[in-house]
């Protein structure tokens, strides 16, 4: 039997054929994770599981818990580097065709499902002329990826009008969790460090004028159009860019342009010469090649001015645990 860089199981027959019977014609096998990943970067999965219900989101976990088995969870990846040399535990998908329900109750209540893609979702909630998530109108992502990172823009997260929302935990029970629970933070929450599922949630919006919601939609639509890369495939920003860090070094995409990093080449990835925080694939870039840019950006922000610049990116190890990937980038190159 192998174990993983934490201990835990990789994946093997047993692990295989138990999820085969907690979710039917869910599990495929030898996926390939550049197709999908954001990033189009990424070796092959051993195994993707894809749950259609939370009953048989529970019965994987359960399954999970049992052999003690090396997982992750995702949604559409749009916020994940995975490792050129693949994953060797459990993926489990939740996005795209799963927990894709959204239903509306009086008083700006709306129940969503965690697999719903974030632009759709937003747009239902416009129409409806209810506000509170327009920020999210450009955000690539299904929406349990979006709780989970407390993702947004404008200084705003998704967790902001969150009222509840449903897990599952790693002992396969279904909990509902209150906001307050959740422990929302810039671009964090408590979730993060559950290893759960999330399956649904809960929120609740004020009523707005639908006319001038449209336009705030269109408006940013514009405004993101200009500012980010979108022909290149990227995982957004970066580095972490929350306000308290702007005295110190300013916004870090401003901080590594004064660098003069922008258009900086590591193999197939390069800095965006439209946006410093921004790693864009040019077409063969390797994890490898992402992660040492992420290194001679922080090394040196920190020469510089001594300021620890954090990954809002996170890197999914072919063995191990997901982790901010500046960690990885300094396992692999801080000797150099
Ligand atoms: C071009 C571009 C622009 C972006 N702009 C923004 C922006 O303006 N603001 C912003 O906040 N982000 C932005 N992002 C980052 C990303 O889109 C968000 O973080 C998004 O919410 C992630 O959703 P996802 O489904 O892709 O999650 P993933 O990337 O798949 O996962 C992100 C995290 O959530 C966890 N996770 C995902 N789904 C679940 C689930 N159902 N249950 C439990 N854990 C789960 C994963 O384990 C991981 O820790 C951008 C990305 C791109 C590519």
């Amino acid at each position: 039997m192998q174990a993983s860089e934490t201990n835990k199981q990789l994946v093997n027959s047993d692990i295989i054929k138990d999820l085969e019977d907690a979710v039917l014609g869910g599990v495929r096998r030898n996926v390939l994770m550049r197709d999908l990943s954001w990033y189009k970067i990424g070796g092959n999965a051993d195994v993707v599981v894809e749950p259609d219900s939370t009953l048989s989101a529970a019965a994987v976990m359960r399954c999970l818990k049992k052999h003690n088995a090396l997982f992750t969870v995702i949604g559409t990846a749009s916020n994940i580097l995975f490792d050129d040399a693949g994953y060797r535990g459990v993926l489990i998908k939740i996005a795209d065709n799963n927990f894709n329900k959204l239903s509306f109750e009086d008083g700006g209540i709306v129940r969503a499902g965690a697999g719903l893609w974030v632009p759709h979702y937003v747009r239902n909630i416009i129409q409806l002329g209810l506000e509170g998530c327009v920020h999210a109108i450009g955000i690539p992502g299904a929406l349990g990826g979006l709780i989970i990172m407390n993702g947004g823009s404008q200084r705003k997260g998704i967790g902001d009008q969150l009222v509840d929302v449903t897990i599952v935990d790693k002992d396969g029970e279904v909990r509902v969790l209150k906001q307050a629970e959740c422990e929302f933070g810039y671009r964090s929450s408590a979730l993060q460090r559950m290893g759960c599922i999330v399956t649904g949630a809960t929120f609740r919006y004020a009523r707005g004028d639908k006319g001038k919601l449209h336009n705030e939609a269109l408006n940013l639509l514009v405004e993101r159009g200009k500012k980010f890369p979108r022909k290149l495939p990227s995982c957004g920003s970066v580095f972490l860019s929350y306000p308290e860090m702007y005295e110190i070094i300013g916004p870090p995409g401003k901080a590594i342009e004064d660098l003069g990093f922008k258009g900086k080449i590591r193999g197939g990835a390069q800095i965006s010469p439209l946006h410093a925080n921004f790693i864009v694939n040019t077409g063969d870039a390797k994890a490898m090649d992402v992660l040492f840019l992420i290194h001679e950006c922080r090394s040196a922000i920190m020469k510089k001015s001594g300021f620890d610049l954090k990954c809002e990116v996170r890197f999914l190890p072919s063995d191990g645990e997901l982790r901010q990937a500046h960690l990885q980038a300094d396992k692999l190159y801080r000797d150099l």
